[in-house]
């Protein structure tokens, strides 16, 4: 039985002629222990999908059912239930709260969970050493470089122990090296058995999924099972059939922009203020002298 299973599911924001297709028919299927990552241009529903997925929206129409349960016909309160049992969620900025250390950041979840607070601080820092933060246990989020603070986020969104993990464009404010030992705790997540939800822009990020969907207008145009380790080839496509320009491409754009800048009158302008303004200066140094 699929985790996730989307049967014409679409979605529709705003009404009458200001209306947009953010999902046009969606059907996906997504097993447990799949890493999926999720690519496309903006605009093309990827966020849209994750918040169906993640029951942060509801779709217009269409079925969703998640671990064979109608999950997108449910009341609110019984939508939040599930959701905070069932999903983890981590964004591009961490979302930390500033002033709880990064132990009762991560043990917050558990707050609604009617656990004891020892007992919460303990799965939070068997979670933090997980992601290999254990050490940053009684730092505030300020204290943390990018990476620690998503790696916080994420020891967070597992803290539940949800059967998806749902990270939209995590690695999107990090540098190479943040993104690399984010990447490798999700890659180390999924070995784990966690099936994991990932939109990204970045093509090389697709070695470490073992399917790539491709959305374009609100559908899913593409549907690829790679191998892990391996960059996606419709991503690899994407990624090197960009044209490289050439020197003399390169140039023109340069001069066409020189052109607009209106260099010369500047300078000469800018020339001309300095130079009365020295002399201006001058002047009221020689007349203070005279004083
Ligand atoms: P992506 O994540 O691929 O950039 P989105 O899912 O954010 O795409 O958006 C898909 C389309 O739906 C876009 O045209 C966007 O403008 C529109 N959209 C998304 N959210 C809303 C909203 N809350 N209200 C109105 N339009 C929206």
């Amino acid at each position: 039985m699929a985790l996730i299973e989307l049967d014409e599911v679409s979605k529709v924001y705003g009404f009458g002629d200001a209306t947009t297709l953010a999902l046009d028919e969606v059907a996906l299927s997504v097993g447990k222990g799949e890493f999926v990552a999720v690519m496309g241009p903006s605009g093309s529903g990827k966020s849209t999908l994750m918040n169906v997925i993640g029951l942060l929206d509801k779709p217009t129409h269409g079925n969703y059912k998640l671990g064979g349960q109608p999950a997108a016909q449910l009341k609110p309160n019984e939508q939040a239930k599930l959701r905070r049992d069932k999903i983890g969620f981590v964004f591009q900025f961490y979302n930390l709260l500033p002033n709880l250390s990064v132990l009762e950041n991560v043990s917050l979840p558990l707050a609604y969970k009617g656990m004891t607070p020892v007992r919460r601080a303990k799965r939070a820092s068997d979670i933090l050493e997980l992601v290999g933060m254990r050490d940053r246990e009684y730092f505030f989020p300020t204290q943390l470089s990018g990476g620690q603070a998503q790696r916080a986020a994420i020891a967070r969104a597992l803290v539940n122990k949800p059967s998806i993990l749902i990270a939209d464009e995590p690695t999107g404010n990090l540098d190479s090296h943040d993104s690399k030992v984010v990447m490798e705790v999700l890659a180390e997540i999924h070995r784990q058995g966690n099936t994991i939800l990932m939109v990204t822009h970045n093509p090389e990020l697709t070695r470490f999924a073992n399917r790539v969907i491709y959305m374009y207008d609100g559908m899913i145009v593409g549907d690829e099972r790679t191998a892990i380790g391996q960059m996606a080839r419709g991503a690899r496509r994407t990624y090197f059939n960009r044209r490289r320009r050439t020197d003399e491409e390169i140039a023109a754009g340069v001069s066409a922009l020189l052109k607009d800048v209106p260099g010369k009158e500047v300078t000469a302008k800018a020339k001309r203020r300095k130079s009365t303004g020295r002399k201006r200066g001058l002047r009221a140094k020689a007349t203070r002298g005279r004083r």
